[in-house]
């Protein structure tokens, strides 16, 4: 689907939820997609991105960071300590805070290089046993654990379990937001960001609705 159809789709989402225009941010997931399709929506001129390997996104995103400008990367998936300090040179957002020893390594880093992304919290809403995030029981605590390191936490994350309702796991993670004062909300995919935006998702995770099917 065209990224205008995607936009238009937020658009009226946004609309429907009486929030206002503008108000959600859509990163598009480019992991595992060819680079020319990547390249077509920079054309387009889309600037947010998101990738879930730092790997992969260390061998892409300069390239395309010297030809396009204002380029907005966030990293969505899994991060290893080992990689921390690499991330934070390359994203300008993370998603997926799930940890004190992540956070520790984060502030420690922070205060190496004198700056840090924009950091969300992720939770394991579904409390499933193979998925990163902190437990829904242990969010607020995780939460003032990180702002006790000056840490940037700017909102909250999910994935929801591939086989249950998406928006109980979205308003589970809009109470949790909303009682610890954070305005973000990462939350929704291809299949379900305009209920996410129903709920208050700030920024969308969109990927294969706009790039196609990942043929890995
Ligand atoms: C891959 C991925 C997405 C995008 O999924 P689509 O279903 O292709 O939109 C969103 N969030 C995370 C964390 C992902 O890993």
């Amino acid at each position: 689907m065209p990224l205008e159809d995607i936009k238009s789709r937020i658009a009226k989402a946004e609309a429907n939820a009486g929030r206002a225009p503008g108000s959600v941010q859509l990163i598009a997931v480019s992991k595992v997609q060819p680079n020319e399709r990547v390249e077509a929506v920079l054309e387009e001129g889309h600037r947010c991105f998101g990738e879930n390997k730092v790997q992969e996104a260390a061998g892409k995103w300069p390239a395309f960071a010297e030809r396009f400008d204002g380029i907005d990367l966030h990293l969505i998936g899994p991060l290893q300590t080992n990689k921390a300090r690499q991330a934070m040179e390359l994203f300008d957002s993370i998603h997926s805070v799930d940890r004190p020893k992540l956070a520790k390594t984060l502030a420690r880093l922070a205060q190496e290089l004198g700056t840090c992304p924009d950091l969300f919290i992720q939770v394991n809403t579904g409390e499933e046993e193979q998925k990163a995030g902190v437990m829904p029981a242990e969010a607020d605590a995780f939460i003032a654990e990180c702002r006790a390191l000056d840490l940037p936490v700017k909102g909250l994350m999910c994935i929801p379990p591939v086989d249950e309702e998406p928006s109980l796991h979205f308003a589970l993670l809009a109470k949790i937001a909303k009682r610890n004062g954070l305005q973000g909300l990462s939350m929704g995919m291809s299949g379900d960001f305009e209920s996410a935006i129903a709920l208050g998702a700030t920024h969308v995770r969109v990927g294969s609705a706009i790039f196609g099917a990942r043929t890995y």
